[in-house]
């Protein structure tokens, strides 16, 4: 089956599942596949659309973008183009200022609106889209997060990181040739935001018996079939290969589409996403570079496990069961390592400091029932 299909086999089982979400019909055209990009004017012909915006930034101009803009006007369509400037560190952030120049750049009379990029492109788009009421078209240039299908819009407002309901992409155009070129930190990070995916999972089974949180079993099983084909392909995602970097988009669209299947992004994110965000914003106040979205997940996923198998232990409730399954702290940190990302805070700069505060406020900064909400809030007075 291809990608095509096989959402249509989940949406037609979401469609019957019973378990009180809301069930989004999840309409979106995926190419994955090398030359992914070739199809675009085609596509956009088909739409009866003839006047784009293409967005992207210094890097994913000349890793794609450029080729974009080139062949849609080569076919004929008005294609304008918009390179995000960056900020006077070199980096691109989503927060207001950057929504105002993603806003000011595109033209009213832009018939869809074209993301260029990794998750920050991706999110400024989505957000734009959503408030002019545009289509958003995803070409992504790294399998750098799971972000890219999903509806939701991870913006920093007034300092503090939060997510905004936007819209998710009508396509998708991953083309592997493209992805295959992105450097191999990138590829670890959308590694890492997957293995997130063990804390994620678990927190949904502890939130909906703890917690009474809704569950959603289909939801649960895409995530959790994305996570173990990831884990089955490490090895070639550490090579880089086509097979692997294949493998990685494909769980990382399929887990974005999870989260948009329930309009919800917990199957995908748990308490290690928490302390991503947590230490997202101390890294920004403390006026460091910004790290890469998975590469923090992946390094917080092995850090909660610790903690998690330590609570399976100490408490008597069957509820934590879950944890106790999860693979050793050791064992994540092996993977990581295999694929080349960070395996330890002091590679991300985040310091002894931001990583105890993490563990002590993180679970504040969403309504979610998670282990490291109980930990915080029920352990020392059990
Ligand atoms: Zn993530
Ligand atoms: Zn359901």
């Amino acid at each position: 089956m291809n990608m095509n299909e096989r959402i249509a086999a989940w949406n037609a089982e979401a469609q019957q599942c019973t378990c009180g979400h809301d069930h989004r019909l999840v309409q979106m055209q995926v190419f994955l596949e090398h030359g992914a990009i070739r199809r675009l004017p085609g596509y956009l012909s088909e739409q009866g659309y003839n006047h784009v915006t293409v967005v992207y930034d210094g890097q994913t101009g000349p890793a794609a973008g450029y080729e974009v803009v080139k062949s849609l006007q080569d076919a004929g369509l008005i294609a304008d183009e918009f390179q995000m400037p960056e900020n006077s560190a070199g980096d691109i952030i989503a927060d207001e200022a950057a929504i105002v120049q993603v806003l000011l750049g595109v033209k009213q009379m832009t018939q869809a609106i074209i993301a260029v990029g990794s998750g920050t492109i991706h999110d400024l788009v989505r957000f734009v889209c959503a408030k002019m009421n545009k289509p958003f078209l995803s070409v992504p240039t790294a399998a750098s997060v799971d972000g890219f299908t999903s509806a939701g819009a991870p913006l920093i407002v007034s300092g503090i990181k939060q997510t905004f309901q936007a819209v998710p992409p009508r396509a998708i155009f991953a083309d592997i040739d493209i992805t295959q070129q992105a450097p191999q930190a990138m590829t670890a990070a959308g590694f890492g935001d997957m293995l997130g995916k063990y804390t994620s999972l678990a927190d949904w089974i502890v939130s909906r018996d703890l917690g009474g949180e809704p569950f959603c079993p289909v939801a649960y099983r895409m995530t959790e079939e994305a996570l173990t084909a990831c884990i089955e392909n490490v090895q070639a995602i550490a090579e880089g290969s086509a097979e692997g970097i294949t493998a990685l988009m494909d769980a990382l669209i399929i887990s974005g589409a999870s989260m948009l299947i329930i309009d919800h992004s917990r199957p995908a994110s748990g308490g290690e996403h928490h302390i991503s965000h947590r230490w997202e914003m101390n890294l920004m106040v403390a006026g460091r570079k910004p790290v890469l979205h998975g590469a923090k997940v992946g390094v917080a996923c092995v850090l909660l496990t610790e903690r998690y198998k330590e609570l399976a232990s100490l408490s008597r409730e069957p509820v934590f069961d879950v944890y106790a399954t999860l693979p050793d702290a050791s064992q994540l940190t092996a993977w990581l390592k295999q694929v080349g990302g960070p395996t330890t805070t002091d590679q991300l700069g985040v310091t002894p400091d931001m990583v105890e505060h993490a563990f002590a406020t993180a679970h504040t900064l969403r309504e979610r029932y998670t282990g490291l909400k109980y930990i915080n809030e029920s352990l020392n007075v059990v």
